[in-house]
């Protein structure tokens, strides 16, 4: 079966539905959002998005997923923790840190998945620098959402963004189709050619994330069989959104 066969285009109403999940996810990362200072501890934030999630008679997709069973309902990642972190009461953020959270939330069957990063107190210059890069590739990222493009079209803008920056995008973890699953196809890679892969149909959602490190493009995944760490400890950062292809061009999913 080709690619294109297996990617499952959402009815408006399909697309309603995964708006909603959208929306709770994105109330999700606020409320951790709002939480962000210094002394504050990864599992802290991670029991304030579980008492979101609850409110709205969701779940997250994240826990116990994969193998081992992921712990939590978020992945919160610090400093040259790319993604994939597990909330714990022994690690406190400080001043100077930047954190990535990622949630995901079901709703009605369909999942939002999104992430954002944020500085801790006071960072540097370059630090900022980082953030703001790793956001505007998401940003061009979804502009590129529209009928007529292709997957390679994203990937190239998002690679050509960071590398021009002189940062380095993950060759490792890439975007995927989300809908009913987390992970659908097609797989969005953050690296790639324009005018390949995919063509964009009206109906497909991606979810599209930057995940940017300062050093190399190197990763390695800890002990812990879920954390994935720059090879050589330099800062990472990691912006998601779910976005889905509309006539009209991009529909962001996991907007507030
Ligand atoms: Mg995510
Ligand atoms: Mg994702």
């Amino acid at each position: 079966m080709s690619q294109a066969r297996q990617i499952h285009l959402k009815s408006p109403a399909e697309l309603e539905q995964m708006r909603e999940a959208g929306r709770i996810n994105a109330m999700v990362l606020k409320s951790v959002k709002d939480l962000i200072q210094p002394g504050i501890t990864t599992a802290e934030l991670n029991a304030a998005a579980e008492v979101v999630l609850e409110k709205h008679g969701c779940i997250s997709p994240f826990k116990g997923y994969g193998q081992p069973p992921f712990p939590a309902s978020i992945t919160v990642s610090v400093n040259q923790e790319l993604v994939h972190g597990i909330p714990s009461e022994k690690r406190k953020l400080k001043s100077g840190d930047i954190v990535s959270v990622d949630c995901g939330t079901i709703y009605k069957g369909f999942v939002g998945d999104s992430a954002f990063s944020a500085a801790v107190g006071n960072i540097s210059e370059e630090t900022q620098k980082l953030l703001d890069a790793t956001e505007g590739a998401l940003k061009i990222a979804v502009e590129k959402m529209q009928p007529g493009n292709r997957t390679g079209d994203i990937s190239a803008a998002i690679q050509q963004y960071v590398e021009s920056r002189g940062l380095h995008v993950t060759r490792v973890y890439t975007g995927h189709g989300v809908g009913k699953q987390m992970h659908e196809e097609p797989q969005v890679p953050n690296y790639g050619v324009a005018g390949q892969g995919l063509p964009l149909r009206p109906g497909m959602t991606i979810a599209l994330e930057p995940m940017v490190l300062v050093g190399t493009s190197a990763t390695r995944v800890l002990s812990d069989q879920w954390t994935v760490v720059s090879a050589d400890g330099s800062l990472t950062a990691h912006f998601e959104h779910s976005v889905a292809v509309t006539e009209n061009g991009p529909l962001v999913l996991t907007d507030l």
